[in-house]
């Protein structure tokens, strides 16, 4: 068996791992990659011809883990795309908004470049249309949480819970050959421990290869009490100063366990029923799936489904579908809370909310989610300014401010306690979706623990199992 890196190699997006061997090529997640640097990849012709690959195994449907799948199938691919249950029910929602979304921005582009009279870096066409994207959909074949389903004779699958976000898993690959049997075990993102909504990530006693996100290796989180503490304060801060509220979000759990908290703190009292604006089109459907879902949710929160309410909503939410009614959102007098996409500003309508924003200093950006290197929430996030947004250069104003906790990402501790659980070394452990001193923190500690053999590999690098 041979497994080849073609995304988030020493970098955050792009996921993406080639298997060949026991009689089947297995793709394992099919990411875009969002950092600008690397945007140029999503342009190239895949490094493995499509129409080759039997398998394509989806860890969860964040954008950099299944957001070329619809490229992968319109150059292609043709076998069976395998998911958990509830990502095979987001799944459609998540491309077809990304298509949407390439679609809205290769609009505005063209027609600012032809008013320039200037062309941009890549094609001014979409990587996909919704035309391509529900090409994908006869493809998705869902498999449930912890029962192998063979691939062929010699390699079987399973899905493990991973608490990441709905649906997500991490995959193990059991191999038997002429070589013995092996198991490989990609760690997909890994959640946290005791965060609401979902359960815990699943652990292992033991593997012979891992395939491990590193995102926070070198960095833990603030406690979920700091998350109610300091969305109190933004949140009244702003209200008290006049201005807005704009987060940029992932339109997947990050939007909803917001909702969740918002609708909490408001219950409590501890913030004001403030007019909040989910503008996303997704929203309501996504809303749906989650309730659709409930078994997959912890405990408490199936108690919260069970007295007849939904944990994510109240009276103040106003669900935003259409591009005219976020157009005319324009919430001057009265301080409303705003949650757009894209979660990095990559994209999406949260650029139209920051030009009506940024130069006003009684509004506040508020970052919930990890901000890639090369993308405009880093930049801002940063401290450049005046920044580039929709073609115009405009001075920061308004107030940045971040909550790490939120991430549905494990930290420091989370990784390091997940790797705990392996009874004794894997084989090897590669070390792929993080930032390179990330990397190097999460190295550092398995050498300090003796025994371990680890690598960072590069783009296209191959190795044998
Ligand atoms: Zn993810």
């Amino acid at each position: 068996m041979k497994i080849k890196f073609l995304g988030a190699t020493r970098q955050v997006t792009g996921s993406s791992y080639f298997l060949d061997g026991g009689g089947v090529k297995i793709l394992v997640d099919c990411g875009l990659f969002q950092e600008r640097d690397y945007f140029h990849r999503n342009w190239e012709d895949f490094p493995v011809p499509p129409d080759q690959i039997r398998y394509l195994l989806l860890t969860h449907v964040h954008l950099d883990h299944c957001g070329l799948v619809p490229k992968l199938v319109k150059e292609g691919f043709a076998g069976d795309i395998l998911l958990t249950p509830a990502s095979k029910e987001l799944f459609p929602i998540v491309v077809l908004d990304s298509a949407r979304m390439q679609e809205e921005d290769v609009a505005f582009k063209k027609e600012r470049h032809d008013r320039e009279g200037r062309k941009g870096s890549y094609p001014e066409m979409p990587l996909y249309t919704i035309q391509d994207a529900e090409k994908c959909f006869p493809l998705l074949k869902d498999v449930p949480y912890e029962e192998f389903l063979p691939l062929s004779d010699q390699v079987k699958v399973c899905f493990h819970d991973a608490g990441h976000i709905l649906g997500s898993a991490m995959i193990e690959i059991v191999v038997q050959d002429e070589n013995g049997p092996r198991n490989i075990i990609f760690s997909g993102d890994i959640g946290q421990w005791d965060k609401p909504l979902l359960g815990n990530p699943s652990v292992f006693d033991r593997a012979d290869y891992v395939v491990m996100e590193s995102t926070y290796g070198d960095r833990n989180h603030g406690s979920s009490q700091d998350i109610d503490d300091k969305l109190c304060k933004v949140v009244n801060d702003t209200v008290k100063a006049g201005g807005n509220v704009l987060i940029p979000t992932f339109a997947v759990e990050r939007a909803q366990e917001l909702l969740y908290h918002f609708n909490r703190l408001a219950r409590a009292d501890r913030i004001p029923y403030v007019v909040t604006f989910l503008d996303s089109p997704m929203a309501v459907e996504i809303t749906k799936v989650f309730e659709q879902c409930k078994k997959y949710f912890d405990k408490e929160t199936q108690e919260l489904f069970k007295d007849g309410q939904s944990p994510f909503n109240f009276p103040s939410l106003k669900l935003v579908e259409s591009v005219e009614a976020s157009k005319a959102i324009n919430p001057i007098k009265e301080s409303a809370i705003i949650m757009a996409g894209s979660g990095m500003i990559t994209g999406g309508r949260i650029k139209h909310h920051l030009v009506k924003e940024i130069t006003r200093p009684e509004s506040t950006l508020l970052f919930v989610g990890y901000q890639a290197v090369g993308t405009l929430g880093r930049q801002i996030l940063d401290g450049v300014s005046p920044v580039r947004i929709l073609g115009q250069s405009y001075p920061v104003r308004m107030k940045i401010e971040k909550i790490d906790g939120f991430s549905a990402h494990a930290d420091m501790n989370d990784l390091q306690r997940w790797l705990s659980s392996f009874k004794s070394p894997p084989k090897h452990v590669f070390l792929i979706h993080g930032e390179e001193k990330s990397i190097l923190s999460l190295e550092d500690y398995l050498h300090s623990k003796g025994g371990w053999e680890v690598s960072a590999p590069i783009y296209m690098e191959e190795y044998d199992l």
